[in-house]
């Protein structure tokens, strides 16, 4: 039809040109592995991303090939965000918390053509390089007087800087189809081993559209980012190409992200808004109250990745006149689903009921279409009381896991969060509870699949079941249940150590309890809805 509105592919790198146009002088602040901070501007972002676009075609890196990136928030990882998914091929960031074997073997899966990394990963990309299939590109995210004096690496290693300097930063972002791949984030499911979460241009350009939105992430030109939320989750929930979008000036803390030095940056740099796991707001409330000091500058705060206690909202609300935004998202949503801003109504509440809204994930952002089911998969209603398994769909929610190796997630076109949730009449959804099994611990996945096979090498154990239960720090730490094979004598001291070398030292369970039996569902399934529901509350009651 004659008249209708042009057909422009959403593209990632038109952020970046956008930013560079009508943002330039504004500026990104980066604490750098290297021990200083670094600022430069958007111009600056866009120039080296083009320089670093043709060192990627200098690199032989085709269109729609993984590159995998082992790095903090920080300026170069931002120029790789632009180049890599702008010249078309696939930006794959790399969680540096997980064990050398998951990293190697997601490395493999997703066949990573290279591998840029901060400093501070080298003796990890050392570790995992001789556990690799393919021969990879190297390079060290530094400059020359940096470089490493050597290495443990197969093949030489690059270095970032000299490879821009060795471009020049003439280059025009392909006209690609909007349907293409942009990044991959893998995720720890339920079972077996951790998936990838293909993000298209398309995909995340309606995210970053919708997640900026005044009642959802409520970012503008106005506003000093601080994104906490690592590049390498989740796209750091959308911050680097929302703050594109708005032309926002960006702050990024590298390594450093404990109170005193989050503290410090978001004064030295007028933060108005953050975004950040609870347990990182807990080591960042307790500095400033040990202070005694108090926030200048910081407005809001985004609060997700596991659910926001009240007294943190009441703590950032009445003590700083900071707002905190309750989000629920996830890898497989790009991952903004519901943010929890108030609507007009709720303004004129007492305080306490405006608690208990706050303490609710919040209402779908358009584009999100959610409902609850019930064990029958019949669609439940929204009374704010019934609690069934939380679905969504949309344009930015995954519809399969990359390889295809899995069979499709969806259940009628719907994507099953693993999340159970009631949602009140008014659109707000409160999780209640989890029907997946993995342990989430400050932000961060741990698999109780993985900790349970471990526990069931050691040759006492007869059966071992490991459940997320509630931790005042970390929001939830694995607890092991163990039952001991007839007559075997086991200790837990004995079983702990068995899991050095075997499992991150992070996802060492914090206790073990030797129970038994575990109970068994119909199909010999353990029950550990039931067990979690026994034992959740074990490391509060500690
Ligand atoms: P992210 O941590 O960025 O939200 P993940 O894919 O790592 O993404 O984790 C998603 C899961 O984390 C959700 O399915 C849910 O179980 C949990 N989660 C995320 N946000 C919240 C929240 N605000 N409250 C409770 N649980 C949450």
């Amino acid at each position: 039809m004659n008249g209708l509105m042009m057909q422009q592919p959403l593209l990632v790198s038109s952020l970046l040109t956008h930013a560079e146009r009508h943002h330039g002088e504004q500026e990104i602040v980066s604490r750098r592995v290297e021990g200083d901070i670094h600022r430069y501007r958007y111009r600056d972002l866009a120039q080296r991303a083009r320089k670093l676009a043709n060192t990627l075609a200098g690199l032989g890196i085709g269109h729609g090939e993984r590159v995998g990136t082992l790095a903090w928030n920080g300026y170069r990882h931002m120029e790789l965000y632009f180049a890599v998914s702008g010249s078309g091929a696939v930006l794959h960031t790399l969680n540096p918390r997980l064990h050398v074997d998951q990293l190697a073997y997601i490395i493999d899966h997703a066949d990573d053509r290279a591998i840029f990394f901060d400093l501070t990963f080298l003796p990890l990309i050392e570790s995992v390089a001789s556990r690799i299939r393919s021969p990879k590109v190297f390079v060290a995210m530094t400059d020359r007087a940096n470089m490493p004096a050597k290495h443990d690496l197969p093949i030489m290693l690059l270095c970032y800087e000299d490879l821009i300097d060795g471009h020049g930063d003439d280059f025009a972002w392909p006209l690609l189809d909007e349907n293409d791949a942009s990044s991959l984030c893998y995720t720890s499911g339920t079972t077996g081993n951790p998936k990838g979460v293909l993000y298209s241009h398309r995909s995340t350009i309606l995210h970053t559209y919708a997640a900026a939105l005044p009642d959802s992430l409520n970012c503008s030109a106005r506003d000093v980012i601080l994104p906490v939320v690592p590049m390498f989750h989740v796209n750091a929930w959308g911050l680097p190409y929302i703050a594109c979008m708005v032309g926002a000036k960006l702050v990024f803390p590298g390594s450093s992200l404990d109170g005193k030095s989050l503290y410090e940056l978001i004064e030295a740099e007028q933060v108005t808004l953050s975004a950040g796991v609870p347990t990182v707001w807990q080591g960042l409330l307790r500095h400033v109250a040990e202070r005694g000091t108090t926030f200048t500058s910081m407005r809001r705060t985004i609060v997700g990745g596991a659910p926001c206690p009240t007294a943190m909202t009441a703590e950032f609300q009445e003590r700083y006149y900071v707002d905190v935004l309750h989000a629920w998202g996830m890898t497989e949503l790009s991952p903004v689903g519901t943010v929890c801003s108030f609507k007009g109504h709720h303004l004129s509440l007492p305080a306490h009921q405006r608690y208990a809204i706050q303490a609710k994930q919040g209402r779908a952002v358009f584009g999100i279409d959610m409902r609850i089911v019930g064990p029958d998969g019949q669609a439940l209603s929204w009374d704010g009381q019934v609690a069934g398994d939380l679905q969504v769909r949309g344009p930015w929610v995954t519809s399969g896991y990359f390889g295809g190796e899995e069979a499709s997630p969806l259940c009628d076109g719907w994507f099953p969060t693993g999340d159970v949730a009631k949602i009140d009449p008014d659109g707000f959804m409160q999780i209640t509870d989890r029907s997946k099994d993995v342990i989430k611990s400050g932000g961060e996945w741990i698999s109780s699949i993985d900790i349970e096979n471990v526990a069931c090498l050691h040759p006492a154990v007869a059966s071992a079941v490991c459940i997320a239960a509630r931790h005042p720090k970390w929001d939830e730490r694995p607890l092991l249940l163990i039952v001991k094979k007839p007559e075997a004598v086991l200790e837990s001291d004995e079983l702990f150590e068995f899991f050095d070398g075997r499992v991150a030292k992070w996802w060492k369970p914090d206790a073990i309890v030797f129970v038994d039996a575990v109970p068994l569902g119909a199909t010999g399934k353990v029950l550990k809805n039931q067990l979690r529901e026994q034992f959740c509350d074990y490391y509060l009651k500690a």
